[in-house]
């Protein structure tokens, strides 16, 4: 079952409508940049998790990729289409900027009008946050930010997370984690990653080819601010098998343990009490006003 409606260049379509040309830029060079924006659901309507900070991250994809400005009013859009949709669960909202002009003649460098589509759909069913996930140390390696702009949300970048991806469930794993082109610690294909030693928890650092992810800078305020310690840096390959617990966090999956990466288990297997305590501050972030300006309320 997919939603009834989705929003194209200014107008609620139905699903089935909602396409691109097969010569579209979008389709022959992956030219497009999009954002996922977790919302729940709840008895006082829909809450739409961090809205500005991920506008202002797809404006900065937007910029990158010299798309020239979106004519629609972006936010109304996604209002729009949470509205129509009459959702009554968790559901993510994804605006999508690309170009999708279908004129043959076009080059790799062509221009051109950008277009705005906007898809809201409820939140999968998460599959490893009760057990966690048994990861790979993938053989393929992070795009560098010499090759690809890694810090933006290009769909181009996918294919990176894909082959890790494929080949980590080939080998019978849950999951993969990227090294960067360095050999350190970069992230999950679609996840930042963490992990806790002695207290601490540490990260990548921004300059180790990863997303900007919103989740991962919402779980560093939450923790600094209960008083747990982190650490933005680079992280080695072999501290992993030093670690007492790691996480992937970001706004599709959430929060999801790591018990095990290449076949050995991370602290002694078992879900830590620090990933427990970040998955509650998490949960209730997206749930409970914190003064911070996070939620937009949207009422239906
Ligand atoms: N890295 C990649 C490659 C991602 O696709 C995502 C998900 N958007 C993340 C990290 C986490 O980012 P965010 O917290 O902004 O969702």
């Amino acid at each position: 079952m997919h939603p009834k409606y989705a929003y194209m260049d200014g107008d609620i379509v139905e699903w089935d409508k909602a396409r691109v040309h097969v010569f579209s830029p979008a389709v022959r060079y992956a030219t497009a940049v999009f954002e996922c924006i977790p919302c729940v659901h709840g008895t006082d309507g829909i809450k739409i998790f961090r809205l500005d900070d991920h506008l202002k991250r797809l404006e900065y994809s937007c910029k990158m990729m010299r798309f020239s400005d979106v004519e629609y009013d972006l936010r109304q859009g996604i209002f729009d289409v949470i509205e129509r949709n009459n959702f009554t669960q968790d559901i993510l909202v994804r605006p999508m900027v690309y170009l999708g002009g279908e004129s043959p003649g076009g080059s790799i460098g062509s221009k051109g009008k950008s277009s705005l589509a906007i898809t809201a759909y409820p939140k999968p069913i998460p599959k490893y946050q009760k057990h966690g996930c048994h990861i790979q140390v993938s053989s393929w390696r992070r795009i560098s930010d010499e090759a690809m702009p890694a810090r933006i949300k290009a769909t181009a970048n996918y294919q990176n997370g894909r082959m890790a991806e494929l080949q980590s469930h080939h080998d019978g794993y849950d999951g993969s984690l990227l090294l960067n082109q360095r050999g350190n610690v970069s992230e999950g294909p679609g996840q930042c990653f963490m992990m806790v030693r002695d207290g601490m928890l540490i990260t990548p650092d921004v300059n180790s080819d990863i997303l900007e992810s919103i989740t991962r800078d919402t779980i560093l305020e939450l923790a600094r601010n209960q008083g747990i310690q982190t650490e933005e840096r680079t992280v080695d390959r072999s501290e992993l098998h030093m670690a007492d617990e790691a996480l992937f966090c970001g706004s599709t999956s959430g929060i999801v343990p790591i018990t095990g990466i290449d076949g050995i288990k991370v602290g002694d297997g078992k879900i830590g009490s620090l990933t427990h305590d970040i998955s509650k501050m998490y949960h209730d972030a997206l749930r409970v006003d914190s003064g911070r300006g996070w939620i937009t309320k949207f009422h239906d």
